[in-house]
């Protein structure tokens, strides 16, 4: 098989452990004379799956008892509706745009209340994270929203906004498990698990007792309701339960890996190998300002659209994949998820260096 070198967005690469180990238990799962993918969700291995998954996930992210951990269909753009409908008590929300992604989860919101943009980096754009210090936070405000990590233009909150006491919630969706989190100062975070936790057709929200209580807007379908979702234990209707499977092992190789904060000195080294490349190139500059630059998604660009498109067909011959920008955005993008080895960073930044020497 020829290697090749995956940088999409998402769905994303995997860790090559993870597909191995699914393979060789895909007809038999531990005996039980079957695939996972053919097992009834309530059956005991299945069990001891989705509680092993959410044991791990729980460690690695120390969430508190008061949290639920929910596993969820319709993907993060479910939770866009999901979020106001459950929240919405006084259908008033505030929201920060910072890219593609909170401007969707925006649009979807104002459905269902009165919804402000208290912060929004559309003015240069969205290169940069606003200062979110002192917003105008609305005293009536349900909850304050952020996309902490904009896979599309690159950006990443590395300080959370100060919300005067109002809950956060926030798209955690790319950079979920890239880096150790404080989970306490979330009232709820939610991930697809596509990017950087395993496979398309799970949701991931981890939400806080407090926040579920009075059960939401009336017109919230159980499926989407999560006090629903926690009293049945995920259960309420039949979970997504080969990508649970999937992510349960994606979980298990970063705790042997070290953790997340082993995760995060990965992560790291691996964007400042390409940022500084890039910074230093004459040819390419990324669109990020660096104190917001994402550790995960990193855009650049040559400035011009037929050498960007030149750039991404070589390096697709080469085996580079998914290195086009996000369709909104343009230019170029490496995504550089926890299961892409610095390696495979070393490589792409030979090739952009080749690039470059032959167009000049
Ligand atoms: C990919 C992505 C989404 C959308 O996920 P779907 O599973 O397609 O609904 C939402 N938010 C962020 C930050 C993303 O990266």
């Amino acid at each position: 098989m020829k290697g090749i070198w995956n940088f999409s967005a998402g769905p994303a690469v995997l860790p090559r452990s993870v597909l191995r180990e699914a393979a060789a238990e895909m007809e038999n799962y531990r005996g039980w004379g079957m695939s996972v993918m053919e097992m009834s969700h309530r059956s005991e291995a299945f069990g001891e799956i989705i509680g092993q998954a959410e044991q791990d996930l729980r460690a690695l992210m120390h969430i508190p008892q008061n949290y639920h951990v929910l596993f969820l269909q319709g993907g993060a753009t479910g939770q866009f509706a999901a979020v106001p409908m459950n929240f919405m008590k006084n259908r008033r929300a505030d929201y920060i745009i910072t890219g593609f992604w909170s401007e969707r989860a925006y649009t979807q919101a104002q459905r269902y209340g009165d919804v402000r943009v208290v912060a929004t980096s559309a003015d240069r754009d969205h290169s940069y994270i606003p200062d979110c210090t002192d917003l105008p936070i609305s005293r009536q405000a349900d909850y304050v929203y952020i996309c902490e990590n904009d896979t599309a233009h690159g950006t990443q909150f590395f300080h959370l906004p100060e919300t005067k006491g109002k809950p956060l919630v926030a798209d955690l969706s790319s950079c979920l498990l890239s880096a150790p989190v404080e989970t306490e100062k979330y009232a709820m975070l939610f991930a697809g698990t596509q990017k950087n936790a395993g496979i398309a057709g799970l949701t991931i929200a981890v939400v806080r007792e407090d926040m579920m209580e009075n059960g939401g807007l009336p017109e919230t379908p159980g499926t989407m309701q999560y006090q629903n979702i926690a009293k049945n234990r995920s259960m309420f209707q039949t979970p997504p339960t080969y990508p649970i499977y999937i992510c349960g092992k994606v979980l298990q190789w970063i705790r042997r890996q070290g953790g997340l904060e082993e995760m995060k000195r990965q992560n790291r080294k691996k964007a400042a190998l390409l940022y500084d490349y890039l910074d230093e190139s004459r040819l390419f500059h990324p669109l990020v300002e660096p104190p917001y630059r994402s550790m995960v998604n990193v855009t650049f660009t040559t400035g011009v659209p037929q050498t960007n498109t030149q750039l991404a067909s070589l390096a697709e011959k080469e085996g580079f994949i998914g290195l086009k920008g996000h369709r909104a955005v343009g230019g170029l993008r490496a995504s550089l998820y926890n299961a892409m080895p610095y390696e495979g960073v070393e490589r792409l930044v030979d090739l952009l260096h080749r690039f470059e020497k032959s167009s000049v």
